[in-house]
């Protein structure tokens, strides 16, 4: 379609994009569960070069997606010194210092974290408002659900985490 054409039918919705994420972090003994900036009680923790926040991780990479920005790997490479045991509540903020220094502003996050166990409702508000705060996004902005996969896969195995996240932005005017 001609290019004139498509923004004419769209009009102000050519501003939207859409981002979505993904991460998968491994269990491993004698590191901490930190999902959503929430450190968890669990006997088990998740490996990784950053405190290894799956959840933080694919919402990062959604937004990056939004933007055509590429991925946290490429922001924050797993081989610099700088990010190891990062806190990765201050990855998501700089992407989402990014998102907005290319224009856009975030509108709407949602996300799912497949875990076996531990049990993660009672995090829930505490994981959104970490997230939230994060992005500097109200927390009615902020979606967190969580699933087990009925004991099917390697999350069902309790041999990882894994999360998915999609958002919505819109270039400001
Ligand atoms: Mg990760």
């Amino acid at each position: 379609m001609d290019q004139a054409l498509r923004e004419s039918r769209l009009g102000d919705f050519t501003r939207l994009r859409i981002g979505q994420g993904m991460d998968v972090h491994a269990f491993a003994e004698g590191r901490k569960l930190i999902l959503g900036g929430v450190d968890i009680p669990h006997e088990k923790g998740l490996l990784g070069h950053s405190d290894a926040d799956v959840l933080a991780h694919a919402i990062a990479d959604a937004l990056l997606g939004g933007i055509r920005g590429g991925d946290i790997g490429k922001l924050f490479p797993d081989t610099d010194p700088a990010y190891k045991d990062a806190d990765s509540l201050k990855l998501l903020a700089a992407v989402a210092a990014k998102v907005r220094e290319e224009g856009y502003e975030i509108m709407d996050v949602d996300s799912v974290i497949a875990a076996q166990r531990p049990k993660l409702s009672p995090y829930r508000d505490q994981i959104r408002a970490n997230l939230a705060a994060a992005m500097d996004i109200p927390v009615e902005n902020m979606g967190v659900k969580a699933t087990t996969t009925e004991h099917l896969g390697f999350e069902g195995r309790e041999e990882g985490i894994s999360a998915t996240a999609s958002c919505l932005l819109c270039r400001c005017i």
